[in-house]
């Protein structure tokens, strides 16, 4: 249902983002993935998307600590595509540490990866959106966008913010069709994840049944981790006209973690 629509996505070389993009071009749309990678191995997710969706896809290599090359980013796709109908912020790091020995390049780093990026790329491509009188932006917020843990100031403080700047322009563009919301998932397995379990294993004596729940999933009332397709599939219902009164919201998917 999303032909002849143009999606991009921020941080989709891999994990959610690269699940947002896969489904958004499953649809029908055209894709534009961005992040950082082996270039190698980048080109055949991007050649991959292709060929099995028979749409375009595109790689920006942008930088989103980089205003001006997320500009650029989003000038080079609304340059071929003419607009993007479908903005998916999702780049994002982490980085764990006592909130006074935070190093300082980590706060700035996330802060602009997390959060300022978000800014910068709606801000360059609301003006096409509201030309055309249709649009969805969907920013990944996280559970940490609801509540906080400890070690991880500079995340929780983005995520917080994403969840008001989400709000924000939802109230600015409600009467332009297009529709701004957030994602908060709460742990999601990812190959990033996976790769912990047996050294977290050996570490702490534990068994993998032990280590998921009793140190990943302490938070999760669910024990069980979020997929990534999970999250993909709340972005599509989002594009969907059934969701068109949808807006302004970060959205748990959890595992009840926020319930708690
Ligand atoms: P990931 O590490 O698999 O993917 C992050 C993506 O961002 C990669 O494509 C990476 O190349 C890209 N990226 C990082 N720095 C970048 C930069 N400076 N410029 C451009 N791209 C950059 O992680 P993920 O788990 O898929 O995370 C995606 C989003 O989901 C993040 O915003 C994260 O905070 C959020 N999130 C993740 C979880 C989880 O448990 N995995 C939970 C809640 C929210």
């Amino acid at each position: 249902f999303l032909k002849d629509r143009t999606a991009l996505v921020t941080g989709s070389t891999s994990g959610i983002g690269l699940a947002y993009a896969r489904a958004l071009a499953a649809e029908g749309a055209n894709v534009v993935i961005n992040g950082f990678g082996d270039a190698d191995a980048i080109e055949k997710e991007r050649a991959g998307i292709e060929a099995e969706f028979k749409v375009k896809a595109r790689y920006s290599a942008a930088n989103m600590m980089k205003p001006d090359e997320i500009a650029a980013m989003v000038a080079e796709a609304e340059k071929e595509f003419g607009a993007i109908d479908i903005l998916v912020n999702n780049a994002g790091i982490q980085h764990v540490a006592p909130v006074d020995e935070f190093p300082l390049e980590k706060w700035d780093q996330i802060i602009a990866i997390n959060l300022s990026s978000a800014f910068h790329a709606t801000r360059a491509a609301l003006p096409k959106m509201k030309a055309k009188g249709w649009g969805r932006i969907i920013n990944t917020a996280s559970a940490h966008a609801f509540v906080a843990s400890p070690f991880k100031s500079a995340y929780v403080a983005a995520k917080h913010g994403i969840a008001g700047f989400t709000k924000t322009v939802a109230l600015e563009v409600a009467t332009h069709g297009i529709t701004v919301n957030a994602i908060a998932p709460g742990y999601v397995w990812t190959p990033l994840v996976e790769k912990q379990i047996p050294d977290t294993m050996k570490a702490r004596n534990l068994t993998k049944e032990q280590v998921i729940n009793d140190v990943l999933l302490l938070a999760q009332p669910t024990k069980q981790f979020v997929t990534v397709e999970q999250v993909a599939a709340l972005a599509i219902f989002l594009c969907t006209d059934a969701a068109k009164s949808i807006t302004g919201t970060t959205l748990p998917m959890d595992g009840g973690w926020t319930a708690a």
